[in-house]
């Protein structure tokens, strides 16, 4: 599929639900958070059956995100209904990593293909300051299970404030290197002020190769993370949400409302 811009959007990256057992500081604010409706939330046929049609029309590249994609229910199933789709070349998730020791082996089973880890720093006080709690032992044991069980490569994807150089960043750079991981560097990022950077290591953040679609957990579908255009997927039918919104695919990101704890980075 092609956009105005000859873009090729091959890329859909799937929040599975708002949810999440970390609090990151920088992603889900102080408090009481408000969460989506339960009604409003795809089921996880529902997603198969947007991803089956995304794959009809040439995504060949589908991630897992969320809020944390492995606190959502049986998402084993979920995983093995989208990997038995024929056209995916790629098919991975983004998990902060707290249950991967749990679920590595059964999501190598049920079909995914690889996961990238959020690891924002490696001393256990700093982690758990910054997720609100986290056991940054638990992201280790995650991430040597997934490398166990052939979830690979397995990429880093650490968050920093301004730049790959801060401490906490150096630390993980070093982790990486020890364990052969590629990190990715993700600057802090505010939509509602239209602050985005490019992603250090990786291809997010270009605007004018930009290849992705988002869906969101409550069906939306989003051409860019830094507008509000969306189209839902039970308003319009999935066909038309997807085209919708790959018409509407803006040159480049402005600012927008959303959340990355409900749309997933
Ligand atoms: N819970 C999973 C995780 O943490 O990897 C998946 C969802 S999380 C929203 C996806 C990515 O977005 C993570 O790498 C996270 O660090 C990043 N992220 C969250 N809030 C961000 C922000 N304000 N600026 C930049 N990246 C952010
Ligand atoms: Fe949860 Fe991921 Fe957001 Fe952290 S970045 S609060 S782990 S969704």
């Amino acid at each position: 599929m092609l956009d105005i811009f000859k873009r090729k959007i091959n890329y859909l990256r799937i929040s599975v639900t708002d949810k999440c057992n970390l609090r990151c500081h920088y992603c889900m604010p102080d408090g009481e958070i408000q969460l989506l409706p339960r009604w409003e939330i795809l089921s996880l046929e529902e997603i198969i059956e947007v991803a089956r049609v995304a794959v009809d029309m040439g995504i060949d590249k589908v991630r897992l995100t969320g809020g944390e994609p492995l606190v959502r229910r049986n998402i084993i199933g979920l995983v093995a209904g989208i990997a038995q789709l024929e056209g995916i070349r790629n098919f991975g998730m983004s998990t902060n990593g707290i249950l991967l020791r749990e679920y590595a082996h059964q999501l190598a089973d049920a079909g995914l293909h690889r996961v990238n880890v959020s690891l924002d720093a490696t001393s256990p006080e700093k982690y758990a300051e910054i997720t609100r709690g986290g056991d940054v032992s638990r992201v280790f044991a995650g991430i040597d299970a997934a490398i166990d069980a052939g979830l690979t490569p397995v990429k880093i994807n650490c968050v920093v404030e301004h730049s790959s150089q801060e401490k906490d960043a150096l630390d993980v750079a070093l982790f990486g290197r020890e364990k052969g991981l590629k990190v990715r560097y993700i600057r802090q990022m505010t939509p509602e002020k239209g602050e985005f950077w490019p992603v250090q290591g990786g291809d997010g953040g270009h605007c004018l190769t930009c290849n992705r679609l988002r869906l969101s957990s409550n069906g939306m579908i989003r051409p860019c993370l830094f507008s509000d255009i969306g189209y839902s997927v039970r308003e319009f039918g999935i066909r038309r949400a997807i085209e919708m919104a790959i018409a509407a695919k803006p040159a480049s990101g402005r600012v927008s409302n959303n959340k990355f704890y409900e749309i997933g980075g």
